[in-house]
């Protein structure tokens, strides 16, 4: 019931601290040990639930045992990559993960539709461990060859009902054909997100709260 039995790192609870939350919301509480543990999951869980420090918080705990960045002359391999349907979720997800991997050496970028291609490459080539993108733009990266998957260790569908609203399913698809560690969150469960769960995810673990 607390963030310290979770066995997130000193570096991690005391961010935590400082972004004001005193307990773990009920989707952490369950979620967290999960994740630690590297299984996969599928959660179903609203907006509000606090479902973006429940992935986030482990996957940055994860990350802090400091595996080397792989950055070549032409692409990075990010080791978390977080899909989410909309630019501005995209971008409350980055300002989240900063404030949790404050005082880290962790590189945190986010990359959206609509703006700038050559602003987002060039934070990308400064070194990314953690990649948070729309599918469209994240797409146009890896097909250019900027961002390649093989040092993924974890990837995070956010919001996935309404990815495949969008019709981001093709691209989210063609994403997780690479990944290792997945999970998935919904507000909903409908049957197609019960195909995609059951096609992607292995042998994994289902939280509703
Ligand atoms: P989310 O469901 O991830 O969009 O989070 C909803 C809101 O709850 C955000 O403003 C978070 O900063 C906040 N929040 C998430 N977890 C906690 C927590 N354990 N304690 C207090 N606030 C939280």
């Amino acid at each position: 019931n607390s963030f310290e039995e979770a066995g997130l790192r000193p570096i991690v609870l005391e961010n935590i601290k400082k972004s004001g939350y005193n307990k773990p919301t009920p989707i952490q509480k369950h979620s967290i040990p999960i994740i630690a543990k590297g299984r996969d999951l599928m959660s179903c869980a609203q907006t509000g639930s606090g479902k973006t420090a429940a992935f986030l918080l482990p996957i940055i705990n994860k990350l802090l045992s400091d595996k080397p960045l792989v950055i070549e002359g032409d692409h990075v391999e990010p080791q978390a990559l977080i899909v989410s349907p909309t630019r501005e979720l995209a971008i409350q997800i980055y300002e989240q993960a900063r404030k949790f991997a404050l005082r880290s050496f962790l590189k945190i970028v986010v990359v959206y539709g609509g703006t700038s291609v050559n602003y987002q490459l060039s934070q990308i080539m400064k070194g990314c461990h953690i990649l948070v993108a729309t599918p469209g733009r994240l797409r146009d990266f890896v097909e250019k060859g900027n961002i390649s998957f093989s040092s993924v260790e974890c990837v995070i569908l956010d919001e996935a009902d309404r990815m495949l609203d969008m019709g981001f399913m093709p691209v989210v698809e063609e994403i997780l054909t690479h990944h290792t560690m997945t999970l998935m969150f919904s507000a909903t469960f409908p049957e197609e997100i019960q195909h995609l769960a059951g096609k992607f995810l292995h042998n994994y673990i289902f939280v509703t709260v």
